[in-house]
């Protein structure tokens, strides 16, 4: 991956310049909506003012995360143009660790973008992806945006939707399902309405549920209980909104001002 940027790791505005340039060579190969850039300028924003690092509470959430998706009987993650250009790679092995679905599920949904997803997943090691089907229904959405497939989002229990909008996150909620957000803004609607909200870039929280999941696996049915029951979503969500609101940013951020 470093010679995908033309800048040292070293750099401290690596992980970023990587982004940008990931999506913006996501948008080239078909796979992200223009209006993905937007949604990733809104969320850099964010990012800086918790300054681009994991805060302790979000570690919490990607743990619980972890937890829910070893319990779950049917999880499900849910990829969109911006996952699939940001963490491709991150998001197969977080369905490989968890015994995941992979499901493709676009706020601007075309029979093109969905396919380029579909094999650009498969390009990256997945096995199976779902969402072509489209067999299913969110109800109280409307027609596009309510597509997924029936062996998919809508049997699972447990989902993890990264970057969702907040409709749709609603809606997910109202279906009973157990809803795992990845979102920067923790007064973003999808954020709220959560189970488990996790403030953080989707490049650092998808690895880091993943490796949550590997080191839990053999943990007894009692402490996965007891590690969700712990974490408290309003309580990350302040500990988030905080963080941003206090300014003090990361060491590498303040290093590189101006
Ligand atoms: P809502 O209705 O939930 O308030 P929205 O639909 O208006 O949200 P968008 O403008 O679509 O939100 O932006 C998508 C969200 O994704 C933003 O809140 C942004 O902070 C977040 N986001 C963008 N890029 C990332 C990223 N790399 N990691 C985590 N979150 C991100």
């Amino acid at each position: 991956m470093s010679d995908e940027v033309d800048v040292p790791e070293s750099h401290p505005r690596y992980e970023q310049l990587l982004t940008r340039h990931r999506i913006e060579a996501g948008v080239e190969k078909g796979l992200t909506h223009r209006q993905g850039l937007i949604a990733e300028g809104r969320g850099e924003a964010f990012d800086y003012l918790v300054g681009e690092r994991t805060i302790p509470s979000a570690e919490e959430a990607e743990r619980a995360a972890a937890a829910h998706l070893l319990l779950a009987d049917h999880p499900v993650l849910s990829v969109n143009g911006n996952v699939a250009a940001l963490v491709p790679e991150e998001v197969v092995e977080l369905a490989d660790a968890v015994d995941a679905d992979l499901e493709v599920n676009l706020f601007n949904r075309t029979d093109e973008r969905m396919q380029a997803i579909a094999d650009h997943l498969r390009e990256h090691g997945a096995e199976e992806v779902k969402g072509l089907d489209a067999d299913g229904r969110i109800p109280g959405l409307d027609h596009e945006r309510a597509t997924v497939d029936a062996d998919g989002i809508a049997d699972a229990d447990v989902v993890v939707v990264p970057l969702e909008d907040g409709d749709r996150a609603e809606a997910l909620g109202e279906m009973g399902k157990i809803e795992i957000v990845i979102d920067l803004n923790p007064m973003s609607r999808s954020a709220q309405v959560a189970a488990v909200p996790i403030v953080d870039n989707v490049i650092r929280a998808v690895p880091n549920i993943a490796d949550h999941a590997r080191e839990l696996r053999d943990a007894p049915e009692s402490e996965l209980r007891r590690i969700i029951e712990e974490f408290d979503a309003e309580d990350h969500l302040e500990a988030a909104e905080e963080a941003i609101r206090s300014g003090e940013l990361g060491s590498s951020i303040g290093a590189s001002k101006g």
